[in-house]
């Protein structure tokens, strides 16, 4: 568990670690970067740096939190990859259902595994599920996402690096954009990002502007418009 500095959420919880590439938007992939940083560290639970592992103790984690959280799960990883097993995933979401004073936030690029096992998992209210899409190649995502019993549905558009017209975003809640940042950042373009901000007012589906990105992020920042957009679906929790 670590404070994050994602704009969109406020910590990070990580009960499984590692990935593999599957879509461009992997290209500088984050958490590939950080896990062999972290192994090299002599952190001992990335040892084995960027491969796909569980961590039963992390499941305790969220039982400890005093106040409510809103919480980004699996930061380092992608819950729903085929080698995290049905029965772990089951474990994550009991988890999840457990505390439903906070709020966890689920993100995948793997959304064909996620409808094809929705159906096993307790959607409690405090799950947002969310899909990964980053060009108009992996859209088709949005569709696996809708059929899915997840009551709040999310689309991170980040890191955007091409257009995404005429998005189907019924029964989609929140959609965030961001461009890359990092030295080698593919650029975005501003045009991809009002059409899409265009398409979640004509929706009426909340829309999250994370930020420009590039080489410098501090420095291009994450006003649109003139103004910062940080509009985020309901909290819907249990008191604690
Ligand atoms: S799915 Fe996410 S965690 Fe996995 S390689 Fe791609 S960007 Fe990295």
């Amino acid at each position: 568990m670590a404070q994050s500095s994602i704009e969109w959420t406020e910590m990070t919880w990580n009960p499984t670690t590692g990935c593999t590439k599957i879509s461009a938007g992997c290209k500088f992939c984050y958490a590939e970067v950080m896990s062999r940083r972290l192994k090299a560290m002599g952190v001992e639970k990335y040892k084995d740096g960027f491969k796909v592992r569980t961590h039963e103790d992390a499941l305790n984690i969220p039982y400890t939190w005093k106040k409510q959280k809103v919480v980004f799960v699996n930061s380092m990883s992608d819950l729903f990859h085929k080698d995290i097993p049905l029965e772990f995933i089951q474990k994550v979401f009991k988890v999840m259902n457990e505390n439903g004073q906070h709020t966890f936030q689920v993100l995948t690029k793997r959304a064909d595994r996620l409808l094809e096992i929705h159906n096993e998992l307790n959607w409690t209210h405090n799950i947002w599920m969310g899909v990964s899409v980053e060009d108009s190649r992996v859209m088709s995502r949005i569709d696996l996402l809708r059929q899915t019993n997840a009551r709040t549905k999310f689309l991170s558009c980040e890191p955007l690096i091409g257009h995404l017209h005429n998005m189907n975003l019924q029964n989609i809640d929140w959609v965030i954009v961001g461009g890359e940042s990092g030295r080698k950042a593919r650029p975005m373009d501003a045009d991809w990002v009002l059409d899409i901000m265009d398409q979640c007012t004509a929706a009426n589906v909340a829309f999250f502007f994370k930020q420009w990105g590039g080489t410098n992020k501090k420095k291009t920042g994450r006003m649109l418009n003139g103004q910062t957009y940080d509009e985020m679906p309901e909290l819907n929790v249990e008191e604690l």
